[in-house]
């Protein structure tokens, strides 16, 4: 089992690395101008060769994705609100007002692995099989991936899921009798294209992405981007600007791929106070210690008065 989650900004197990360490890099996603094209979903899949999802429609929204899951490594969300783009400094409705007062207004975000700081999942893998990169990002490493499911519940966003469709290896490759037939049964994720990374390359998702929505590079270089254009946004009056995940107090310790959101964070599906789900784990084995230690004691000494 990997280190467990520390109260300190610096992702753990990334130290190791000594000086085959790489700055750390992430995501900031800037939802302001996500125009919901999708292309950051079907880069992602091409480049990582992700199985189709079984897509249906949903009925709620022009977005049938709807979720992260095993086969979606990025999922833009479409929310439509009656609330205006902008505000004036007044709180009156700013640009979208017409005639009667009604707004309407579009929220579409890309939403991925958060690449946490403290990262809940590699707490719990019990085979090495999630590990933090030198680039500070989480991976699955598939071929020990034993799909035993404990990072599943563990993420506090909901990002792992298991793949439950046939692994089907390329026929030439499918030497065991059935074994194309078998359900995949272990858990995927974004990688942050860890391949890539290490050909130098910058994600598929953020090359795809038309309008830069999707920003790529060293996290603290995106954190002062982030800070200029939630000015800005301020400054305009853009309703309910907001930076999410972008502090290491932010619940998992900062978040490695954060997002400048336009309502609160539960409207797009997301945790509003995510918290590392390991958090109270060495205090709670803590105390199991202690009761088994009580219990011993209390044996001992029934046992041992007993015998006088
Ligand atoms: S978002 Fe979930 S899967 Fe991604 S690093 Fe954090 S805990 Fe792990
Ligand atoms: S970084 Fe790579 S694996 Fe992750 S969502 Fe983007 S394209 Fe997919």
């Amino acid at each position: 089992m990997s280190m467990l989650a520390e109260p300190t900004g610096v992702p753990a197990g990334y130290e190791a690395y000594g000086d085959d360490k790489h700055a750390r890099v992430g995501f900031f996603t800037d939802t302001s101008v996500c125009i919901g094209c999708k292309a950051c979903e079907v880069a992602c899949k091409e480049w990582n060769l992700i199985p189709e999802d079984g897509l249906v429609w949903t009925g709620e929204s022009y977005d049938n994705t709807s979720t992260l899951g095993a086969n979606s490594w990025r999922h833009v969300a479409f929310i439509e609100q009656e609330k205006p783009l902008r505000v004036g400094a007044d709180g009156e409705l700013g640009i979208d007002r017409d005639g009667d007062g009604d707004a309407l207004r579009w929220l579409m975000s890309s939403d991925v692995c958060k690449h946490c700081t403290h990262a809940a999942c590699l707490d719990v893998c019990p085979t090495g099989s999630l590990f933090r990169t030198e680039y500070g990002t989480v991976v699955v490493q598939q071929d020990i991936c034993n799909g035993c499911g404990y990072c599943v519940p563990a993420c506090p966003f909901g990002v792992l899921d298991k793949r439950h469709i046939p692994s089907s290896p390329p026929e030439s490759l499918n030497l065991v009798e059935g074994l194309g037939g078998k359900m995949d049964g272990r858990v995927w994720k974004c990688t942050l294209c860890y391949d890539r990374l290490k050909g130098g390359h910058e994600p598929a998702c953020a090359k795809a992405c038309p309008t830069k929505s999707i920003q790529f590079g060293p996290l603290d270089e995106l954190r002062e981007r982030a800070d200029a254009r939630l000015a800005k946004l301020d400054a305009e009056g853009w309703n309910g600007a907001q930076l999410y995940g972008r502090d290491p107090d932010d619940g998992v310790g900062g978040f490695g791929a954060f997002f400048l959101l336009l309502d609160e964070p539960e409207v797009y599906g997301l945790p509003p106070d995510p918290v590392v789900t390991t958090r109270d784990l060495p205090g709670l084995w803590a105390s199991t210690a202690i009761a088994a230690a009580s219990v011993a004691v209390g044996v001992a000494a029934a046992f041992f008065g007993g015998r006088k």
